[in-house]
């Protein structure tokens, strides 16, 4: 072994460089975060080569002044905190002071700043972290920093790093998270001279137009507003429709304090939001901005400080939890009737990726399928569900308040009648309306039954004579097993030998059914994980089971008052705008919609 010795700085600059700049994107938000923390209005960023070529960062902030420059490049010289206190209740994106002389050990490296005052700009020049003496320099107030030929002196950091356009791929969705953390500053990202993301800042211009310029008009639409606030914690942004859930978890955006991160605890209360709501494997989008008292968070957690540390992360978690959760009930057919899905698809999802690329290089997106391409994958979908629902129509009361002639238009109308068994078609005052009339009723049902299982228990009645049936001697182990989730559904469930139950008491809504197909459809479901394709973590996966088997299957032929009453029972249900497996249940064509298709009033 060698003696003891002090690295020499440049090589203890380059170690430092390994934890905070992994490629070139990390280049990219450290510079645009020093950007925004110098108060600056407008960023520009150009990229070459995915970013190893050439990385320049343009912003109209404060600027170094000129007696200060040095200091930039050296080791944890900050001019953002001083103190301890300082950190606990830290407001800018920096305070390590490690970032400029990190990047500036592994590269070719220009900084050119100008201050206010001044009458003239300043540069420095390093080359792999050794600093030339500063000299004047043409440059317009504010800070310009040039990042050439990344890690041309660290050969194995080189090696790391991917094609240009999955560095630029990075570059670019970093870019778009700052963008959204700040709509009152511009942004401008281009890659050899292609424009990839235009985000003004018009004065006045409102976060949504910011969300709009960098997520699309897509997003919004299939989005609800968020706003809510308790004490000195608040909660802003938008959160996606539990129907429009994407394939990958590519547009899920969190702010907090104005820093962009990818926090579990938070991203696990969205998660719960939704379990009730969401198909098992899809992702909800959102952009979703937290404030809370600076001294409640520790921002210095992480070496990349992506994650973030609550204080007091359990009134931090249940106060999102809740407040989505909340949001996401009111997912119905109410006044301000939105279908859950649009009976004219915007366009279909497309990686986010390939969305920003698109936007740029007016790149088209994919054809958007039409109403009936649509309506054919539901009725696709639905082979899935054929075993659901084995059960007849209950708990349809045609007597339900609301039914008959309401003084009020309904959102969901008249029903007028119904086809292939599968659909409801009623006509509403602002157009004609579809609805899968299974998929509505298991909403329904299992609205209810959580509903009365948390207040007084679901009402459930003696059979005349127990029910004795035929089971394997395992599902006779897994019913008993559960045997308090069976309790709890209404049903009394005793083992009658070594292969056999008696069923002696059921659900009110399974009275008169076929008790015996009820009892095994949902011990085969329960068996199977309750389905592979159901709610992600329902919050009662027994109660979801039941309701799915207990709703009224297709071919089933309903009555008019019937279907009405179930209308009406969708629109004062929460969550009845999708069902148990977070698809849609209805949709709607307007009478300008319709008019349209047959090329009226033109
Ligand atoms: P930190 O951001 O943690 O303070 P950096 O190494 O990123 O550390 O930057 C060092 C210092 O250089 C900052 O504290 C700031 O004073 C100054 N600086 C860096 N970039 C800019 C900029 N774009 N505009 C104004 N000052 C800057
Ligand atoms: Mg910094």
């Amino acid at each position: 072994m060698s003696p003891i010795r002090v690295l020499a700085s440049e090589l203890i600059d380059q170690i430092a460089a390994g934890e905070v700049i992994e490629r070139p994107a990390s280049v990219v938000k450290e510079l645009v975060e020093n950007s925004l923390d110098a108060g600056a209005r407008r960023i520009e960023i150009d990229v070459q080569q995915g970013g190893i070529g050439l990385v320049r960062v343009r912003d109209d902030g404060s600027g170094v002044p000129a007696h200060e420059l040095p200091l930039a490049l050296a080791r944890h010289a900050t001019s953002k905190i001083a103190s301890l206190d300082d950190l606990q209740s830290v407001m800018t994106l920096g305070f390590r002071g490690e970032a400029l002389p990190s990047i500036a050990s592994v590269s070719r490296f220009r900084l050119a700043s100008r201050t206010e005052g001044s009458d003239h700009g300043v540069e420095l020049l390093a080359e792999g972290g050794t600093v030339m003496p500063p000299r004047p320099s043409p440059q317009p107030r504010g800070t310009t920093v040039e990042v050439r030929d990344l890690f041309f002196n660290v050969p194995a950091r080189r090696k790391f790093v991917r094609s240009d356009a999955t560095e630029i791929g990075h570059i670019a969705r970093l870019t778009e998270r700052l963008a959204l953390s700040r709509a009152d500053v511009a942004f401008r990202l281009r890659h050899a001279d292609r424009l990839l993301l235009d985000a003004p800042a018009e004065p006045g211009a409102s976060a949504e137009e910011r969300v709009r310029a960098v997520l699309g008009d897509e997003f919004l639409t299939n989005a609800i507003p968020v706003e809510h606030s308790a004490g000195a914690i608040s909660l802003r942004g938008w959160i996606g429709l539990p129907t429009a859930a994407r394939a990958q978890a590519d547009e899920q955006f969190w702010f907090v304090n104005g820093r962009s991160v990818r926090d579990r605890l938070l991203m696990n209360a969205v998660r719960l939001a939704y379990r009730d709501v969401l198909y098992h494997g899809r992702f909800p989008a959102y952009v979703l901005y937290l404030d809370l008292d600076p001294r409640g968070v520790d921002v210095n957690a992480h070496p990349s400080k992506l994650e973030v540390r609550f204080r007091d992360s359990r009134p931090v978690h249940d106060f999102v939890m809740h407040t989505l959760e909340r949001i996401l009930a009111a997912t119905k057919p109410d006044a301000s009737a939105r279908p859950p899905v649009a009976a004219h698809p915007a366009g279909v999802e497309y990686p986010r990726e390939q969305a920003l690329l698109g936007l740029a290089g007016h790149a088209a997106p994919p054809a958007a399928p039409g109403l009936w391409k649509l309506a054919a994958e539901q009725l696709a979908v639905r082979e899935t569900d054929a075993a659901c629902g084995v059960l007849a129509l209950r708990g349809l009361g045609t007597d339900l308040p609301g039914s008959g002639s309401p003084a009020q238009p309904t959102p969901l109308g008249t029903a007028v009648g119904q086809i292939h068994g599968v659909y409801i078609v009623a006509q509403s005052h602002e157009g004609l309306v579809l609805v899968d009339m299974h998929a509505a009723h298991e909403r329904v049902l299992y609205e209810r039954l959580k509903a009365q299982s948390a207040a007084a228990g679901i009402p459930s009645q003696h059979l005349l004579q127990p029910l004795v049936l035929d089971v394997k001697p395992h599902e006779l182990d897994a019913l008993l097993e559960r045997r308090a989730e069976w309790e709890r559904a209404g049903f009394e469930i005793d083992a009658f030998g070594p292969s056999q139950v008696a069923v002696r008491r059921v659900p009110a809504l399974a009275v008169g059914r076929d008790i015996a197909q009820l009892v095994r459809s949902v011990l085969v479901d329960l068996d199977l994980g309750a389905s592979a394709h159901h709610l992600d973590e329902a919050a009662d996966r027994f109660l979801g089971t039941l309701a799915c088997r207990t709703a009224i299957r297709a071919h089933r032929r309903l009555t008019l008052p019937e279907m009405d009453a179930l209308l009406r029972q969708m629109e004062t249900t929460d969550r009845t705008n999708q069902c148990n497996h977070g698809r849609p249940t209805w949709t709607r064509l307007t009478l300008p919609e319709l008019d349209q298709l047959f090329l009226r009033g033109r």
